[in-house]
């Protein structure tokens, strides 16, 4: 029929506007490399902020004590102690909790948001002897704290709020010192405890990552929102840079009508345009504006269009659509019924939604590859030496995105695989997933720049 033909049509065109050809990524790769360098040259030169974690010591296993890391990302917060027996005994325990971050918070004030985090804390510090931790006593507690927004670093364990992202705008706190903020709502719930390290989750990925293996040469986070970290070597120095690839931009990146849309209805337009391309706060959204355009356009869901549709789609339903693996996708059906309110969808239907869902899924990972490969690259790491032993480059990788979205991770892996060749990527590139990397590698930074040593 004519609706279903025009349907069709809105489908084709979004499909061949998000193509991501080889070539194109490895375009993006470079621009990618291009604007890496910019942003190491000088502040402001590039939109990659490419900062300083200001971190000078990654853990190597010698760390010892109890430790505590705070991790605030973009949708929940986690709270976790590690006990650290140096060499031998590595991770004695390690115990964690999660606390959700009611939505008014995520737009309040900076007091609201830190001491309903504080209180948190708290709460799980005075739980530390019932579950077998030993703290020495006499000792402050330190605490490594993952803020995963961009943060000028004046020193491992203090900087300034440079702008929101994701979910969060809370104008008062721009340009202040986190852990200040932090310290006070720490305070003010009676906690005798300190800031040693102020990172964000990529530098903690890095740096949990680097305590089993020191060839981890950077880390990827693929969550609520995306960003990645590496190790820098100028001459004599060593850096670890936090690149806020988030906010990469080109003309080469496959943006279509909806991509632009999203962004100008979000708290952040024109920025970060990278990560609304590829993370789990976006995708469910892209994949709702297609679908509410074939409602709009072609009335693929009758004459009109579901109100639901105007309101959400999470990524994980996008996912649970996306995996449906029965043969009358029963999982779309319910979903489709459950989430967006409508019912009576045909087959044909539900294999043109989970079509929809494939398009934004494989261009989100298939940029996140160029964007590992840039990396790759930049460091020379990307090809093979002759009559050399090459020590393999390791990419540690965390958040829920990368974790629970088997389509997404398996297309990110093949085709960082397709960009490196089959012999280097197969030699001497590995990806390697750290569950909690962001926060326990937080708490190995608080160890291992412990400043009561
Ligand atoms: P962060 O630390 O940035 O909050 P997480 O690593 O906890 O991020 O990931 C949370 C995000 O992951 C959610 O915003 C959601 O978009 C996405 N997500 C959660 N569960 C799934 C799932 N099953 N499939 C795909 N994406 C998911
Ligand atoms: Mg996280």
């Amino acid at each position: 029929s004519g609706k279903c033909d025009m349907a069709m049509a809105i489908l084709n065109n979004f499909r061949v506007k998000c193509d991501t050809p080889i070539e194109k990524l490895k375009k993006v790769a470079d621009a990618m490399i291009k604007a890496m360098n910019d942003g190491l040259v000088s502040e402001g030169s590039s939109e990659l902020k490419m900062l300083n974690s200001h971190v000078k010591k990654l853990p190597t296993g010698v760390e010892k004590g109890l430790f505590y890391a705070l991790d605030l990302g973009g949708t929940n917060f986690r709270v976790l102690r590690v006990q650290l027996g140096g060499t031998e005994e590595r991770v004695v325990n390690q115990q964690s909790d999660e606390g959700s971050i009611p939505p008014a918070l995520m737009t309040g004030s900076s007091e609201e948001l830190f001491g309903h985090i504080a209180k948190a804390l708290k709460k799980f510090v005075d739980t530390e002897g019932e579950e077998g931790f030993h703290h020495a006593s006499g000792r402050q507690r330190e605490l490594g704290f993952t803020f995963s927004f961009p943060v000028k670093q004046l020193s491992i364990s203090s900087g300034t709020l440079i702008k929101w992202t994701k979910g969060f705008n809370i104008k008062d706190m721009v340009g202040q010192d986190v852990v200040g903020e932090l310290n006070n709502a720490i305070k003010d719930v009676g906690l005798d405890m300190r800031v040693s390290a102020l990172v964000n989750d990529t530098i903690g990925t890095l740096a949990r990552g680097r305590y089993d293996d020191p060839d981890v040469i950077a880390a990827v986070i693929l969550g609520t929102g995306t960003n990645a970290a590496y190790v820098e070597q100028a001459n004599d120095t060593t850096r670890v840079i936090n690149m806020e690839w988030g906010n990469f931009e080109s003309p080469h990146l496959p943006q279509t009508e909806y991509d632009k849309a999203l962004d100008a209805e979000s708290l952040n337009p024109g920025e970060q345009i990278f990560e609304k391309m590829i993370s789990g706060m976006y995708l469910g959204d892209i994949v709702r504006r297609v679908l509410c355009s074939m409602a709009g356009e072609a009335d693929f869901f009758g004459d009109t269009v579901p109100p639901k549709l105007n309101s959400q789609l999470s990524t994980s339903d996008m996912s649970a659509m996306h995996h449906d693996t029965s043969s009358d996708l029963r999982v779309v059906g319910s979903k489709l019924k459950d989430v967006l309110e409508i019912s009576n969808t045909s087959l044909k239907m539900r294999k043109v939604i989970v079509e929809v869902c494939d398009i934004v899924a494989t261009r989100g990972a298939r940029l996140s590859a160029a964007g590992i490969f840039g990396i790759l690259k930049k460091l020379g790491r990307d090809t093979m030496k002759d009559g050399e032993t090459q020590k393999p480059a390791v990419i540690a990788l965390d958040g829920r995105l990368y974790k629970d979205y088997d389509k997404f991770s398996c297309c990110m892996k093949r085709t960082l695989k397709e960009l490196l060749g089959k012999e280097v990527a197969d030699n001497i590139v590995d990806i390697q997933h750290f569950n909690d990397g962001s926060g326990i590698g937080a708490a190995l930074l608080a160890a291992s720049h412990s400043q009561s040593e």
